[in-house]
């Protein structure tokens, strides 16, 4: 498979949830749940996904869309790691859709989107 950032593993891998059956939904959501607490868990994320046949294919198809999508939305931008939230340390950002929330932990890291609903954005909170 390509190299993809982290970030767009992480979306992708979002996306996938909803699909997964047990135990392996729970092994995802303890690497995100990892990654949003600042350990990368992207590599563990596609071995772990890559053992079966169906997902590998699953998630290399949704990673592409994610490309897909955000060349189209960029258009054509190059900018490092595509980044669309301007955070600081303390902020809160919350998915408008349900109680998802994600504290930054440090001045410019983006914050995770929500496993329910990864494609809205998110809004921070005063
Ligand atoms: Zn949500």
């Amino acid at each position: 498979m390509p190299r993809y950032p982290p970030e767009q593993i992480y979306a992708a891998v979002c996306a996938l949830l909803p699909e997964l059956d047990e135990p392996l939904k729970g092994q995802v959501q303890s690497l995100l749940t990892q990654a949003a607490n600042g350990q990368p868990a992207d590599l563990q994320l596609l071995d772990l996904l890559s053992q079966d046949d169906a997902l590998r294919q699953r998630l290399r198809r949704l990673l592409q869309a994610e490309e897909t999508t955000r060349e189209a939305t960029l258009g054509g931008y190059s900018g490092l790691g595509g980044e669309t939230y301007s955070t600081k340390a303390g902020d809160v950002f919350a998915c408008p859709e349900c109680g998802y929330r994600f504290v930054i932990g440090e001045d410019g890291e983006q914050p995770l989107p929500c496993e329910k609903h990864p494609r809205v954005r998110l809004s921070k909170e005063q």
